[in-house]
């Protein structure tokens, strides 16, 4: 049986790639210290910021509210009623009993009441449904953010979504996304500052916090998952990472330190101005979301 470094407990968590043995209590700590050293490297946020957590119901961003609350930080939640059937009222009920248990509000907008569900507005969009619910939520996270007077956006990607997404861009040489591929987008031109605190914790990490801290969430995927070539990426990685312990660590942390600044280097105002019809951002005449409103009214 291993035991915690720090009090010598008995314990079964183990993480392989930093070589610790933690007892549950130490896991917490260590997990929550981990959080705040990402904050403070990439200066996310301070404490006078209010920030919002946009919450699915899964593991990874519950895990974040809970750490961000836990470090003292002014957190509270955001999810999105998709109007996936069971699906989103697990998430919802699930987030619910997170923000209960906090003490912290939970703000949810209901997309089919305030705009059309992802399903009525697939009818009459080709594009795959997980590229028109990303660009929905995108959208509607940014303007209530705003509306809801808060400075920064947190969301729970954690480092296997980091990765599987810096693998994929750079087998295709994607420069134009590496380059905006960093923990910190800043805001400007109608867009708050959009934050991942977790990109340097893994999946099981997050799943370990929850587990120890008992916070419910929703275990099973959307329905649309299926399919998802990030699952495959990341089956990949997970071999490599299990044959050599901190590749998927270096590969990102690497990325960030080495790659990321040379990419900045002539780069030009993306050309973002307010779309025409709502005065959201965006980079053409006409957002993305209205381009969607305008189909669906024929
Ligand atoms: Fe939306 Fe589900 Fe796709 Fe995620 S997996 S982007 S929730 S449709
Ligand atoms: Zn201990
Ligand atoms: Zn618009």
């Amino acid at each position: 049986m291993r035991r915690c470094i720090k009090c010598k407990t008995p314990t079964g968590i183990f993480i392989p790639h930093h070589k610790l043995s933690l007892c549950k209590e130490h896991y917490v700590e260590w997990y929550q210290q981990r959080v705040e050293t990402t904050i403070r490297k990439f200066r996310m946020f301070t404490r006078d910021d209010r920030i919002l957590v946009a919450v699915s119901g899964g593991k990874d961003s519950l895990a974040l509210w809970h750490a961000l609350v836990s470090l003292g930080y002014e957190a509270d939640g955001f999810i999105i009623d998709l109007g996936f059937g069971q699906f989103s009222e697990d998430s919802i009920h699930v987030s619910q009993k997170l923000a209960s248990s906090l003490g912290r509000p939970l703000h949810v907008m209901d997309l089919n009441k305030e705009f059309y569900s992802i399903n009525e507005i697939k009818k009459k969009d080709r594009r795959p449904i997980c590229s028109i619910c990303g660009t929905v939520k995108r959208y509607f996270i940014n303007l209530y953010a705003k509306k809801l007077g808060y400075q920064v956006v947190a969301t729970g990607h954690n480092l296997d979504d980091e990765v599987a997404v810096l693998l994929v861009n750079t087998l295709s040489w994607n420069v134009e996304y590496l380059r905006r591929q960093y923990p910190v987008l800043k805001e400007g031109n109608g867009f708050v500052r959009k934050i991942k605190p977790l990109c340097k914790t893994t999946e099981m990490e997050n799943r370990t916090y929850v587990e120890v801290n008992e916070i419910e969430f929703v275990e099973y995927r959307c329905p649309y998952s299926k399919g998802a070539t990030s699952i495959e990426y990341k089956k990949f990685i997970e071999d490599l990472e299990n044959t050599s312990p901190g590749t998927k660590l270096r590969f990102y942390s690497e990325f960030l330190r080495k790659v990321y600044p040379l990419l900045q280097k002539g780069v030009e105002d993306q050309g973002v101005k307010p779309c025409k019809v709502c005065g959201e951002p965006t980079s053409g005449e006409v957002c993305a979301v209205c381009l969607i409103k305008q189909k669906m009214s024929g």
